[in-house]
Order: structure tokens, then C-alpha cells, then sequence
């Protein structure tokens, strides 16, 4: 499983941060940080999702306001 999280339309809400602990305020840019997470272009972070956390990630992306989060599996989004 994979997260994409697009820190660009990020407007910093921070629901994705009491969902998962990889999301982590970052209140200086009013933007959250995905701990870990390569940047595959300009503001695309990517991170493959640690065994046991897929349902965090889940929720951690259906709580996005304005959908940064997308959640893929088997190359498939689900979220
Ligand atoms: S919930 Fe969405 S908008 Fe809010 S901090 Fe997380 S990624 Fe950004």
C-alpha cells in the first residue's frame, strides 16, 4: 500500500493528524509533513505504508477537507 499525499492543496486542517502518526503539524507553513516520505515531484510525497498501519492511512485520507491524501493498493486508488 501506498500514500500520495499532495502537500500543495494541503491548507493545514490537520484531521489527517489525530488519524495517523506519520502526519505531523507543521504550523510554521500551515502545512502537515508525512514523516518519512520521499518527494517524487514538487509537493508530491510519497510513502509506502508500514505493515499494520493501512487502516490509519485510510483514515488518515478519507479525513482530508480537500483531499492531499490518496491511498493506492496494488496500484489501485482507494482512497
Ligand atoms: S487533513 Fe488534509 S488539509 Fe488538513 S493537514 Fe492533513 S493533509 Fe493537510
Amino acid at each position: 500500500m501506498r500514500v500520495e499525499f499532495d502537500r500543495d492543496t494541503c491548507i493545514g486542517m490537520f484531521q489527517c493528524v489525530e488519524e495517523w502518526a506519520k502526519f505531523e503539524k507543521d504550523p510554521d507553513a500551515g502545512k502537515a509533513d508525512l514523516a518519512g516520505a520521499k518527494e517524487s515531484e514538487a509537493d508530491l510525497f510519497v510513502l509506502e505504508v508500514p505493515e499494520g498501519e493501512e487502516m490509519d492511512a485510510e483514515f488518515a485520507a478519507r479525513s482530508c477537507p480537500v483531499d492531499a491524501i490518496r491511498v493506492y493498493d496494488d496500484g489501485e486508488q482507494i482512497v
